[in-house]
């Protein structure tokens, strides 16, 4: 498991507690989740400590050195502590933009980052192409020097209030290669409607419309056709990153729960002391420590240049449903007091649950991981 975190490391960790002890974040979580706003007091707050910037490309502030595990001990603490993760996914839309982006798109990357808002959505499913992202019917256009695209997207988060949207679409005339595109969301042509969703309040969820939106050849994000080649190892992180989300976000209801386990009395004694509540603890405490292990792991891949796409499927199916487990049982704990009065544990408990479907399904990580295992051994 992880090495223990450098003196520079514990420094970060320690400027994520200083942040969530100032001030009573668990009420403006609230507010937030129950108005469906993105936090931005708090992310604003995240940006000014450079969470967000932590794995970029070094020129555009990352660190040279232990990136993604730095991020990892960031996030762990703000979540276990309470924090709302939605900026996490920050850090896999503006990397891309300062690596395969123009000089202008690098610079349009840093004015929007320094926000610390949601200003980028990623925008590939489609009403008829979930998992099965090839057979998108969005495509593009070239006309009098102009290109022009039209289709439809949803499901995508943030949508709603971001400046633009990574659209990947479909060459029209081959009908065979994809590219991104950065469109404004302000272009005409483009309407954007949110969704309601079962938790995670605080992102929204976005269905797209495009009818006929001009874009130039410059608003190309990338080389033409690596609509999906150029962002693979990108979806490899990302799944680290949901496995880190769910795994700070279950630390953070089971912490919870095993406070409350101690103070409860119920037939004279804490519950705590029942065998039924320490059978919970123990199982909860198991599902953390793997999910930790694994995070941490794959972190550390990410730095050495070594994930790949079995461990990181690996890494989001098991902690997705092992966070779900964990605050189930956090729930259970804390009874009325969970499920009643908007307590932070039952928000987790629902946010968790979009992840077994958001960035690849539990069924597509599974069957990845097993494509992987028998790759592993074949002769
Ligand atoms: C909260 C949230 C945020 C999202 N954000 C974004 C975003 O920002 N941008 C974006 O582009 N998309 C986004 N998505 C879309 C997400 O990537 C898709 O929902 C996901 O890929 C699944 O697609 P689908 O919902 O169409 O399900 P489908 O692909 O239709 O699958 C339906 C069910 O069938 C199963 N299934 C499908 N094919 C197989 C198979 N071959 N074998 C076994 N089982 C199979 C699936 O696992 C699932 O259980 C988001 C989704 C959610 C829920």
């Amino acid at each position: 498991m992880a090495k223990a975190l450098t003196e520079e490391q514990n420094l970060v960790v320690a400027s994520m507690k200083e942040l969530m002890s100032r001030e009573n974040w668990d009420d403006y979580f609230k507010e937030c989740d129950n108005e469906h706003k993105f936090p931005e007091r708090f992310c604003k707050a995240l940006a000014e400590l450079g969470i967000h910037q932590i794995i970029n490309p070094v020129e555009y502030g990352g660190l040279e050195e232990d990136a993604m595990v730095t991020f990892v001990a960031a996030w762990e603490e703000v979540l276990r502590l309470g924090g709302n993760a939605a900026s996490i996914w920050f850090s896999t839309t503006y990397p891309v933009l300062f690596r395969e982006g123009t000089e202008e798109q690098k610079k349009l990357g840093e004015e929007l980052m320094a926000t610390g808002l949601t200003k980028i959505g990623n925008a590939a499913t489609e009403p008829g192409a979930g998992s099965d992202l090839g057979s998108m019917k969005t495509n593009y256009t070239r006309k009098g020097g102009k290109v022009y695209l039209n289709g439809q997207k949803t499901f995508c988060t943030d949508a709603t209030y971001s400046d633009y949207i990574i659209v990947t679409a479909l060459d029209a005339e081959t009908m065979s290669q994809y590219t991104n595109w950065l469109v404004p969301t302000n272009a005409p042509g483009v309407t954007i409607s949110g969704l309601e969703k079962l938790g995670l309040k605080t992102n929204s969820a976005g269905e797209i419309y495009l009818d006929n939106v001009e874009v130039d050849e410059k608003d190309m994000l990338g080389a033409e056709g690596a609509g999906f080649s150029m962002q693979k190892d990108d979806f490899n992180v990302e799944r680290i990153i949901s496995g880190l989300y769910c795994y700070g976000y279950a630390l953070c209801a089971f912490e919870d729960a095993a406070k409350y386990a101690n103070q409860r009395i119920q037939f004279g004694e804490a519950i705590g002391r029942t065998e039924l509540i320490q059978l919970k603890l123990a199982d909860m405490k198991t599902k953390l420590t793997n999910m930790k292990h694994m995070v941490y792991t794959g972190a550390e891949m990410v730095d050495a240049g070594t994930l790949d796409k079995g461990y990181a499927a690996m890494c989001k199916y098991y902690c997705v449903t092992a966070a779900q487990e964990v605050t189930d049982d956090a729930l259970q704990v804390l009874a009325g007091v969970g499920i009643c009065g908007d307590h932070r544990a039952s928000r987790a408990w629902r946010d968790i649950r979009a992840s077994r479907v958001s960035g690849g399904t539990d069924e597509m990580m599974i069957l990845t991981l097993g494509r992987s295992v028998l790759k592993e051994y074949r002769s």
